[in-house]
Order: C-alpha cells, then structure tokens, then sequence
C-alpha cells in the first residue's frame, strides 16, 4: 500500500533491549564490559550494537578478527577494540594504523606484530591471549615461557604496550565446573611472571556471558559477554531477565483453502486431515530458518500461534490456519521468533528444536532478511 513499506522478511532488532542487556550484565559482573560484536553483532548488526552498547555503558569492543575491528572503525567508532583470531596473512599493518588491539596468541603471532608496528615506527597495542585450559586459540603453555620473554624484551625496546592478558573458559555454561577456578587462577599466574619480567598488563579478562552473569568472582577487570547483550541463553536468560533483541518478522505472503487429503510442500511429508486454510511465509531455509525443524516451528499473529507444516523450503513455509481461517489476511506480520512474551516461539525454541544453541540461530539469519532498528 501507498505510505507502509514493510519488508517482506525483517530481523527486526531492539537496541533498547541490547541496551537493557548491558546494564543486567555490568551489574551481575560488577566489572567493565567489553561488548563482543564479532560475526555482524551475532546477526544484529555489529555497527548498530556496538554503538548502543558503548552508549548504555559498555566500556569496549571484542571481535574476532581483523576486517570486523577495521569496520568498526570505518564506521567512526574510536573506543578500544580488541581482535582475537589472526592468520598468516592477517593485515596487522591495518589493525597498528587504526589502533586495534591485538589479542595474540604465538611467539610467530607476536613477532609478525612487532615487525609490522617497526615497518610503521609505531609501538603496537596487544593482548596477551592465554591457552588457560580451553585448547583452542591462546599461547600454549609449552610455549608461555618463550612466549613471555619475547615480550618482555620487547617492552623493554618500547616496541608493545601490553594492554591486557586473557584467556577463553572452555566451560564458562557450567558455572560451578572447577576448570573455570582453575583456568583463573592460571591467568593470575601468568599475570605474575608478566609482572616480574617487567611486562605487566593493564587489565584482565576472563569470563563470556555465562560467567558473567554467574561468576563475578572469575571476573577480573572486564568481561567479554556476546550472546547476553543480545538476549540469548534460554535459561539464564529469563533468570536474570535479558531481554532477546531480535525478532524475525515476515509479511503473510498468501492465505487460501484447500481440501482434506492434499499434501502440503516438498514430499507431501503433511496431508490435511480436514479442509483447511494454510498462509505462506514468505522465510525459508536461504533465510535462516532450519529446513531440520520443518514441521516443528511455531508462527505468532497478532495474538494467536499457528503450527508450521510440511517441510520448509528455500524461500518459504506454509502454517496451518485452521478450517476458520484463525482471521488472518494476507498482509499481517507474522513473528517468526521474538521475545517470547505471551507464549510466542523463541530463537532458543527453534535452537532447542534441532538441537543447537541459540548462537547459531541468531548468526545465520540472513539472506533476505533486512534488519530494521526500533
Ligand atoms: N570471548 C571470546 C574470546 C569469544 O570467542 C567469545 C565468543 O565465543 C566471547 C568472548 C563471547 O562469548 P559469549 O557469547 O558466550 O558471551
């Protein structure tokens, strides 16, 4: 119609929930948050989030590599942004140019940084990333020892300020598992010999969300929550009232009849039993909605639920309305996942329904979803 222009398929994000989000966190955690915006904000829009964020009192930025902290600053913002994850062929001359802080995790990593931060006659900010027990990214503890002399002669040349020392928890969802203490207590350590080598960082930083929101005593100086700032964690979620910022949001794109016995979708897997009425959303597996759960998604109109059925297609999926129509009209906005108020379907339930976390939901939502900020 003339004036409305919806989007046919919307992720729909709230900055005021990522906002609110912010607060619940810095408060369970009683420390700083570094707000970690990798993977476009986990699908929220890393720009966009960053920025109500840093707004609502986030103190920094985490991302994983150096392109995502390189748009960050295109984009204008100057806060402090770590990045974690390098190759090879990583651009650091870019990251030292724009002051990103790079979060290291070899002696290789290290003098690759320190040559590209002589080639711009500049020191380079970095993190010391420490493999405390998770067994993925970090200095091994094989190599701590090299690792940790390296830097300090560096230090000692003024090559590196040595902005923080972190490690990942490999269990930080099971709060009271004791390898979260330990790889703590590990990260105090190597804080320790950073400290006699002349090397001490600045600042300290343990805990992902989970940790955050339950382990204050983990936390040192800051936090690295993702999934919390956006409302995910199903459990913890509704315990500490996180608020999901994203809803999925599609226009109706077709309502009609049709008779008991006919087959709906790819392989008739689901036949009417009764004459009925079905609506076309217009969502499908391009989209981010998981072709697994075909058959097993909730939609939300206005104030009622519909069952999807039949399998779910590339760009569409078919509810079931009932024989009376459920009043719905080609045109009403149907509610993929949101915040779950009133009953309707959730990320975690599309998550729980085949058998992943809610990280991932979020993230691949795409294709042709726009998102759109209220
Ligand atoms: N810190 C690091 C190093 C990460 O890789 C991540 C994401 O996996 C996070 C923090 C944020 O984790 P979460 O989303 O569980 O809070």
């Amino acid at each position: 119609g003339s004036g409305h222009h919806g989007s046919a398929l919307a992720a729909v994000v709230d900055l005021d929930a990522i906002a609110h989000n912010v607060g619940v966190v810095r408060e369970a955690a009683r420390a700083g948050v570094i707000a970690v915006v990798k993977a476009d904000g986990y699908g929220h829009g890393a720009v966009r989030v960053a920025r109500a964020a840093l707004d609502a009192g986030a103190a920094e930025l985490g991302v994983a590599v150096i392109g995502e902290g390189l748009a960050l600053r295109a984009a204008g913002i100057t806060e402090h942004i770590t990045c974690w994850l390098h190759t090879n062929s990583a651009d650091f001359s870019a990251a030292i140019d724009t002051d990103l802080d790079l979060a290291l995790s070899s002696r290789r990593q290290l003098a690759a940084v320190l040559e590209a931060a002589r080639d711009r006659g500049t020191a380079a900010t970095v993190t010391v990333k420490l493999d405390t027990g998770l067994g993925r990214s970090g200095v091994a503890p094989e190599e701590w020892a090299d690792f940790a002399d390296d830097l300090a002669k560096a230090v000692a040349e003024d090559a590196v300020r040595v902005r923080a020392l972190m490690c990942h928890l490999a269990r930080g969802d099971e709060p009271e598992h004791p390898l979260n203490s330990l790889q703590a207590e590990r990260l105090d350590e190597a804080r320790a010999d950073l400290v006699r080598l002349g090397a001490p960082p600045e600042v300290m930083h343990i805990a992902n969300s989970p940790a955050a929101l339950t382990r204050p005593d983990l936390a040192r100086d800051l936090v690295r929550p993702g999934i919390a700032l956006y409302g995910g964690l199903p459990i913890l979620g509704r315990e500490f009232g996180l608020i999901p910022a994203m809803s999925l949001r599609a226009e109706v794109a077709l309502v009609k009849r049709i008779p008991a016995g006919q087959g709906v979708s790819y392989s008739h897997v689901w036949t009417t039993e009764r004459d009925t009425t079905i609506a076309v959303i217009p969502a499908g597996y391009a989209d981010g909605v998981p072709r697994l759960a075909s058959g097993r998604l909730r939609v939300r109109i206005g104030d009622r639920v519909f069952g999807q059925v039949g399998r779910v297609c590339m760009d569409q999926f078919v509810i079931d309305l009932g024989p009376d129509g459920g009043g719905v009209r080609e045109g009403d906005t149907a509610e993929l996942f949101g915040t779950g108020v009133g009953g309707g379907p959730t990320a975690a339930e599309w998550a729980e329904t085949i058998g992943t976390i809610d990280y991932e939901i979020l993230t691949r939502i795409g294709g042709r979803a726009r998102r759109e900020y209220v």
